[in-house]
């Protein structure tokens, strides 16, 4: 059994880092036009140079989506850009339409992965795809775990497929609920997540009078779907020999991407020493410590059918990202910390660290830069230097060690 990749979003540098650091073997990130997250803090032309050097610097893979449908007008910039992605020599791009691929193929030597929002749910597409040049497709999120293994079964290219993240309630993206209600397009990554608002029924001549859209007694959120989550059946997932396994997320925060990867990679890599091993409860620990909505299987393990929450729109956590430790002195003891949300001294904080295992620890002694003792750390992006207890790896999150 093949070891698959594990693919982690990128919204920003940080984050790209981040996730590579937390032990993705791959990351995706979008440029500041043509891929589906215009508000995902995507990465300008240099932002892209870096980030495609810092990635091969650590013999790991960068993929940049250019999955919008296109229109005429983006026609001559897209070829510029593809060019320009092939020059600084990413490893793949990720398209959605015909019309962008084929300008990929005409101008470039890219790889060619071909994006979820292809909707590709059977082996007769992905032969298409392949018999037109792509090496990889990501398959649609509307897949069982028995037609997954089908397509593989069909399959002669590289498969890759979403374990974790956000799910949108129409079919992988093919929405127009957020431009009819916003003008926002989610198919011009600009999805404002209308599916996820609360919706109620008005009659024309009673305004302001409304009446509550329910399904059933538990309320009204009927679009609003519950996050992914494959962990619990993750030895199924390898078993369907997929090639990749993609975390949603290129707009979520630096902790769930810390978080979320430094889990699937422990699981992925104890998994594929010890096939019988059992999810164990502080990785399902872990991925609610970070903001998320209930989790499901989705339609891995069922038709989809019990994806959606009834009771709120809103995403939880359990913990809240107060610091990234940017260096530390073993000798003393003290890491310099940029801070990210407010820490106080007496805090009971929690160390998430990119390899080490967690600790805890009462924040007992923080000093500003200049060396004067702080009782909290209010400034955004403050630096600080914090006393542990023990060694702490660069690249480190404090965070709380429960919600407050
Ligand atoms: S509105 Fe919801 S279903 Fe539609 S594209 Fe956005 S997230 Fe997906």
């Amino acid at each position: 059994m093949n070891k698959p990749e594990l693919l982690a979003p990128a919204g920003n540098l940080e984050k790209l880092k981040i996730a590579l650091i937390y032990g993705a073997d791959a990351v995706y990130v979008g440029g500041k036009n043509f891929s589906l997250r215009a508000f995902g803090g995507n990465f300008t032309d240099d932002e892209l140079k870096i980030a495609v050097d810092f990635a091969h610097s650590m013999n790991k893979k960068i993929y940049v989506a250019v999955n919008i449908f296109a229109h005429n007008d983006d026609i001559e910039e897209l070829k510029n850009f593809l060019k320009f992605l092939d020059d600084i020599r990413v490893d793949a791009v990720l398209i959605s339409d015909l019309g962008v691929f084929s300008l990929a193929k005409e101008l470039t030597n890219l790889e060619i992965h071909i994006s979820t929002q292809a909707n590709i749910t059977n082996y007769k597409t992905v032969e298409m795809w392949k018999n037109l040049g792509a090496s990889r497709v990501v398959l649609a999120r509307e897949l069982t775990h028995d037609e997954i293994v089908n397509i593989k079964k069909n399959s002669a290219i590289e498969l890759e497929m979403f374990i974790h993240g956000a799910m949108c309630i129409s079919y992988s993206g093919r929405c127009y609920l957020s431009h009819y209600l916003t003008g926002r397009d989610g198919n011009q990554g600009e999805c404002t997540h209308s599916c996820r608002w609360k919706y109620n029924l008005v009659e024309e001549k009673r305004p302001g009078e409304y009446f509550e859209v329910s399904e059933d007694d538990r309320g009204s959120y009927v679009m609003n779907s519950k996050d992914l989550c494959l962990l619990p059946c993750l030895d199924k997932v390898i078993e369907s020999g997929v090639s990749s396994l993609k975390i949603e997320g290129r707009m979520k925060s630096v902790h769930y991407v810390a978080s979320v990867v430094k889990v699937y990679r422990q699981a992925i890599d104890d998994l594929m020493q010890n096939a019988e091993l059992r999810i164990k409860n502080e990785w399902i620990e872990e991925l609610d410590k970070v903001a998320h909505r209930p989790y499901t299987t989705g339609f891995f393990e069922s038709d989809g059918s019990s994806t959606e929450i009834y009771d709120t729109s809103k995403a939880k956590q359990s913990s809240t990202f107060l610091g990234l430790v940017k260096d530390f002195d073993p000798l003393t003891k003290i890491a310099t910390v940029e801070q990210r949300g407010k820490m106080e001294i007496d805090q009971q904080i929690e160390i998430l660290q990119p390899h080490d295992k967690n600790f805890s620890q009462v924040l007992t002694e923080m000093t500003d830069e200049e060396g004067n003792f702080i009782n909290s750390a209010p400034h955004a992006q403050q630096i600080v230097k914090i006393k542990f207890l023990q060694d702490v790896e660069k690249w480190s999150l404090i965070r709380t060690l429960k919600q407050k």
